[in-house]
C-alpha cells in the first residue's frame, strides 16, 4: 500500500533535516511522526497516539497545540535536542491538492532568540572553532539573541590551549566543532567538563576565497578589509554564519558587526583558575550565589547584567584602559546626585539589545515595540545626566551617545498605548497617525451610533416598543420582533431567522452599512499590520544606532553597579601600574566578608614584589583561613583590572598577565584520572605557562602521594617559581617542614594563620602573620566536625606518642644517644603489652659504653625474636 500523500511531503522534508525534531504544522497543530513521535513525546511526556498513513500499521505520530508550542521547544531545546519548524507556506483554504510546507527555521541551543527561552543577564553563546594547519586555529562567537558576532585567530604554541580556555570561558551553549577536532582528546576532555554544551559537528568545503565571499556578502567588504589573509579566522567565521543561514533561513539583519580581538589582550584565566576563583558560577551548584558576581552585580538592565559578567570574565592588562574605568566608578562615588539620576533612568530601559533583534528578525509584536519605545523615553534624561560628568571614560560615553529621537517620535506617534499581543487583531496602531486609519475607525464607530439611531427610528416608525438591533456571525446585523409584534412588521423587513418567540429582519439600508461596517473592521485589521510592519522595519533599518546605544548604557550600568557595591561594602581605589608589586592593606575576600555579615571577617595584609618577596609560604592549622587569604589576593587583583574598587583599605597592584589558582586535591572522579596525576597536570600547566608578571596561587600540593614525595614535589615547584619563573607566589602547604626555605631562598618568606591556645581550646585567629606554623591542631578540627569523643581522645593520645618518637629520632640524629626517659618525663607507651619486654631490652642498654659494631649485633639479634 502507498503512503498518503501527506505522509510522502513528511517524510520528503524530515529526509532534509535528519539530526532535527521536525515540528510538522497540521492545522492548529505541530504533529511529529515515527521516531520523532516516540522521542519527543517521551521527553516532553505527552502522549504517543499513531495516525492512519496509507500503510497496514498506524505510525507513530504526537502532538502539541501551535499556540503553546514555545514552550514544548523550549524543554526540547534544554535537552540539547534541535527542532525544525516546518510551516504550512499556503493558505489551507485556497492551495489546491495537498498543502505546500516548508521549513522556515531550525531552532538549536546555539541559536535561540525568543526571550522566554532565554536567561536575561546571560548571553546565548554559540562558537565555531576551527583549525586552519598546525598551531593555527580561528573562533567565531555569536550570539544571535543580541547580534553579537566576534572573531579571533590564534598561533604559535598554546594557541589551541588558549582559544580552548576562551570556551570555557564563554560557555556556550552551543559549538561548532571541525570534524578532525573532535577527535582531540583535550577537546574531548574540555567538552565534557561543559554539560550544558550542545556539539555539532560541521565541515565547510570552501577555501580562503570561498569563504571570503560569504563574509564579504554579508558584512560588506570595508568590514572585512581586516580580516582578509586571515585564514583561520574566515574559516571559523563563515562556518558560523554558514550555520546561522542554514540554520535560520532568513537574512540577519541585525548582526551588522564583525569585530576581531584577542584573547591575548585580556588577562588570562584558565578554566581551573575560573572555577576555584568562583568568579560568575560557584563550585556548588554553578548559580551565581557565592561568586564574586554575585556580591558585585547590582546591573539595573539586561545588557549591563550581561556586560558586568564580561568584565568580570575577561579582566584588563592594559594601565590606562583600567585607568579609564576606576576614574569613572571613582566619579561615580563620590557623584551622588548624578549616580542616583542615571540609576533612576536605568530601571526602567528593557532589553534593548534583544527588542531590536527581535524587530530586526521580523518577530517582535505590539508590546515589545512598546518597551522599546518606554526605554528610548528614558534616553534623554540618561544624556541629560551624563552632562554632567568629569571623567573621561563617562565623557566620552557622553559623546557618542545617541538619543534615537527620531525612533522615539516616529514610535510614540504611532504605536497604540497596550498594543494586544497578536499583530492579527488591530489596537496596534494610534489615532491620529495614518489618515486612513483614522476613516476606518470613525467608519466602524459612526457606523455603530448609526445603527443605534436605527433602532431609536424604527421604533418610532412601527410602534414597536422592544425592537432592537442585533449581530451574529451567521446572519450579520439584524432587527429582532418578538412574536407579539410580529402584526405591526413593514412590508420592507426581509425574513432572515426564527427564533422560539421572535422573528429576526433586515432592510437594504441595514445591509449597506453591515457592509460598510465589517469592510472597515476588515480593512482596518490589514491595515493597521501592514504599518506595523513598516514601523517595525523602521526600527530594524536602525538596528545598528540602536546597539551602540544599547552598548552604551550597559557600560554606564555596569559601572553605577561597580560605584554601590564600592560604596556600600567600604571598597577603596586600588593603585595600578606595571610594576611586579602587590600591596594590600586590610584585604578582604568579597564573597565571605559578605556571608560572614557585618565586622566578622579579619581583614588581613599582604605584601608581594618580584623583587624580594615573591613568595609567600603559608603555613598554618586546616580552618585557619589559608585559601581563603589565598583566593582574597586573587579575587582583589582581578577586581582591580577589571576597573573595580577593591575590599581593602589600601591597595597597590601592579599588572598581572595572568591568574593561575590551583586548589586542595579535587577529586576530580568524573574525569576517571587519579587525584595526584590531575594535580600533577594541573601544576605542570602553571610551571608551562606562568610568566614573572603572573600571580600564582598554589593551595596545598602533594597531597595525593607520600609525605616524603609530596613534601619533595612542592619544595622543587617552590624553587622553580622562585629561581625560574619569579612570579608573584602565593603557596600554602601543610609541610611545616618547609619553612625552613626561608634564609635559603631570598624571595622567599615564611607565613602563618594565627592561633591562640586557651586551656585545651583553640581559637583560629584568621590573621595572617609574619611567622611560621608550629603545630596543626587537626584534632581539635576534628572534635569540631564532631567525630565521637572517643576517637578523638584516641588520636589526640596516638598524636602525643608519634610526636615523642619523632622528637626521640631528631634527638639520635643530632648525636644525643641518650634517650632520657626518667621519672619526670614519662614516655607514653611505644609498645603494646605484648611487646614489653623488648621496651625492657632497649632500656637496659647501656650505650655509652658499647662500640657501633656491639650495637648492630645486638640490634641483630632482637630482630630475630621478633
Ligand atoms: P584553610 O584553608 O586554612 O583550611 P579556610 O580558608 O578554608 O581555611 O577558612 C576556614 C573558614 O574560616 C572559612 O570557612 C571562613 O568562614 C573562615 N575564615 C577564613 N578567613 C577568615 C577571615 N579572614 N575572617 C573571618 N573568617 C574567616
Amino acid at each position: 500500500m502507498a503512503l498518503t500523500p501527506m505522509m510522502q511531503q513528511y517524510l520528503e522534508i524530515k529526509k532534509q533535516f535528519p539530526d532535527a525534531i521536525l515540528f510538522f504544522r497540521l492545522g492548529d497543530f505541530y504533529e511529529m511522526f515515527f521516531e520523532d513521535a516516540k522521542l519527543a513525546a517521551k521527553e516532553l511526556e505527552i502522549t504517543l497516539t499513531g495516525r492512519d498513513a496509507g500503510e497496514p500499521e498506524r505510525v507513530p505520530m504526537c502532538g502539541v497545540p501551535f499556540h503553546a508550542a514555545d514552550n514544548y521547544i523550549g524543554k526540547l531545546i534544554d535537552k540539547g535536542y534541535k527542532v525544525a519548524i516546518c510551516e504550512q507556506v499556503e493558505d489551507p483554504r485556497t492551495a489546491r491538492g495537498i498543502v505546500k510546507r516548508e521549513v522556515v527555521r531550525i531552532i538549536t541551543p546555539g541559536t535561540l532568540i525568543d526571550g522566554s527561552m532565554l536567561s536575561e543577564k546571560d548571553n546565548n553563546y554559540l562558537v565555531a572553532l576551527c583549525q586552519a594547519k598546525q598551531d593555527l586555529y580561528g573562533m567565531a562567537v555569536t550570539d544571535l539573541s543580541t547580534g553579537l558576532f566576534q572573531v579571533t585567530e590564534l598561533s604559535g604554541s598554546g594557541a589551541g590551549d588558549i582559544l580552548l580556555d576562551e570556551i570555557v570561558r564563554l560557555s556556550p551553549r552551543e559549538v561548532l566543532l571541525d570534524q578532525d577536532m573532535m577527535k582531540d582528546a583535550r577537546v574531548a576532555a574540555l567538552l565534557q567538563g561543559l554539560p550544558s554544551t550542545t556539539l555539532t559537528p560541521f565541515r565547510l568545503n570552501l577555501d580562503q576565497a570561498g569563504c571570503r565571499q560569504i563574509l564579504q556578502n554579508h558584512f560588506g567588504s570595508d568590514k572585512l578589509a581586516n580580516y582578509n589573509e586571515k585564514q583561520a579566522l574566515c574559516l571559523a567565521a563563515a562556518g558560523l554564519l554558514s550555520y546561522l543561514t542554514e540554520t535560520q533561513r532568513r537574512k540577519l539583519y541585525h548582526i551588522t558587526e564583525i569585530t576581531c580581538y584577542s584573547p591575548r589582550a585580556y588577562m588570562m584565566l584558565d578554566g581551573i583558575a575560573r572555577r576555584n576563583l568562583e568568579i560568575t558560577k560557584s563550585l556548588r551548584d554553578g548559580g551565581t550565589k557565592g561568586t564574586l558576581l554575585g556580591v558585585l552585580d547590582k546591573t539595573r538592565t539586561a545588557m549591563g547584567g550581561r556586560l558586568l559578567k564580561s568584565w568580570l570574565e575577561q579582566p584588563l592588562i592594559n594601565l590606562s584602559d583600567i585607568q579609564a574605568r576606576l576614574d569613572a566608578v571613582e566619579e561615580l562615588v563620590h557623584a551622588l546626585l548624578l549616580r542616583e539620576e542615571l540609576a533612576g533612568a536605568l530601571k526602567q530601559i528593557y532589553d534593548l539589545e534583544r527588542l531590536t533583534a527581535r524587530a530586526a528578525y521580523g518577530t517582535a509584536n505590539g508590546r515589545d515595540l512598546t518597551a522599546l519605545l518606554g526605554s528610548l523615553e528614558k534616553l534623554p534624561s540618561l544624556y541629560q545626566a551624563l552632562q554632567q560628568s568629569r571623567s573621561s571614560l563617562l565623557r566620552s560615553i557622553s559623546r557618542q551617545f545617541d538619543t534615537l529621537d527620531d525612533l522615539r517620535d516616529l514610535l510614540s506617534a504611532s504605536l497604540a498605548d497596550n498594543p494586544p499581543a497578536s499583530l492579527r487583531d488591530g489596537g496596534l496602531i494610534k489615532d491620529g497617525y495614518h489618515p486612513e486609519v483614522d476613516r476606518l475607525r470613525a467608519a466602524a464607530r459612526d457606523g455603530k451610533a448609526w445603527l443605534a439611531g436605527l433602532e431609536a427610528r424604527e421604533k418610532e416608525k412601527t410602534g414597536i416598543k422592544n425592537l432592537k438591533v442585533g449581530f451574529n456571525k451567521v446572519f450579520g446585523y439584524y432587527l429582532e420582533v418578538t412574536k407579539a409584534n410580529l402584526h405591526a412588521v413593514p412590508d420592507y423587513y426581509q425574513r432572515r431567522q426564527t427564533l422560539a418567540n421572535a422573528e429576526r429582519y433586515i432592510t437594504p439600508e441595514l445591509k449597506e452599512y453591515e457592509s460598510m461596517i465589517l469592510g472597515a473592521a476588515d480593512r482596518l485589521v490589514e491595515l493597521e499590520y501592514d504599518l506595523f510592519t513598516e514601523i517595525r522595519g523602521r526600527v530594524a533599518d536602525q538596528v545598528q544606532r540602536i546597539q551602540k546605544t544599547a552598548a552604551l548604557i550597559a557600560q554606564i550600568d555596569v559601572l553605577v553597579s561597580l560605584a554601590e557595591v564600592a560604596t556600600a561594602r567600604g571598597y577603596v581605589k586600588p593603585r595600578l601600574s606595571d610594576e611586579g608589586v602587590i600591596e594590600i592593606t586590610e584585604g578582604r575576600h568579597p564573597v565571605v566578608e559578605m556571608t560572614l555579615g557585618p565586622g566578622r571577617f579579619v581583614p588581613n595584609d599582604t605584601c608581594l614584589d618580584t623583587a624580594n618577596r615573591r613568595l609567600c609560604l603559608i603555613t598554618g592549622p586546616n580552618m585557619g583561613g589559608k585559601s581563603t587569604y589565598q583566593r582574597q589576593v586573587a579575587l582583589i587583583v582581578l577586581l582591580a583590572q577589571v576597573g573595580s574598587f577593591v575590599p581593602a583599605s589600601m591597595a597597590k597592584i601592579g599588572i598581572v598577565d595572568r591568574i593561575f589558582a590551583r586548589v586542595g586535591a579535587s577529586d576530580d572522579l568524573s574525569s576517571g584520572q587519579s587525584t595526584f596525576m590531575v594535580e600533577m597536570f594541573e601544576t605542570r600547566q602553571i610551571l608551562d605557562n606562568a610568566t614573572a608578571r603572573s600571580l600564582v596561587i598554589i593551595d596545598e600540593l602533594g597531597r595525593g602521594t607520600s609525605n616524603l614525595e609530596g613534601m619533595a614535589i612542592a619544595q622543587a615547584v617552590i624553587e622553580y617559581l622562585h629561581d625560574v619563573v619569579g612570579c608573584r607566589t602565593l603557596f600554602s602547604t601543610h609541610y611545616h617542614e618547609l619553612a625552613e626555605l626561608e634564609g635559603l631562598l631570598p624571595g622567599l618568606k615564611n607565613y602563618a594563620t594565627a592561633v591562640q591556645e586557651q586551656g585545651d581550646q583553640v581559637v583560629f585567629l584568621r590573621k595572617v602573620v609574619r611567622d611560621k606554623a608550629s603545630k596543626s591542631y587537626g584534632v581539635h578540627c576534628a572534635r569540631l566536625a564532631g567525630l565521637p569523643g572517643h576517637v578523638i581522645e584516641r588520636a589526640a593520645e596516638l598524636v602525643q606518642q608519634l610526636e615523642y618518637r619523632q622528637r626521640a629520632a631528631q634527638e639520635v640524629v643530632a648525636g644525643k644517644n641518650q634517650v632520657a626517659v626518667s621519672g619526670q618525663e614519662q614516655a607514653p607507651a611505644l609498645f603494646t603489652t605484648e611487646q614489653d619486654w623488648l621496651r625492657q631490652e632497649i632500656l637496659a642498654l647501656d650505650l655509652t659504653n658499647m662500640t657501633p659494631l656491639q650495637c648492630l649485633n645486638y640490634l641483630s639479634g632482637l630482630q630475630s625474636k621478633l
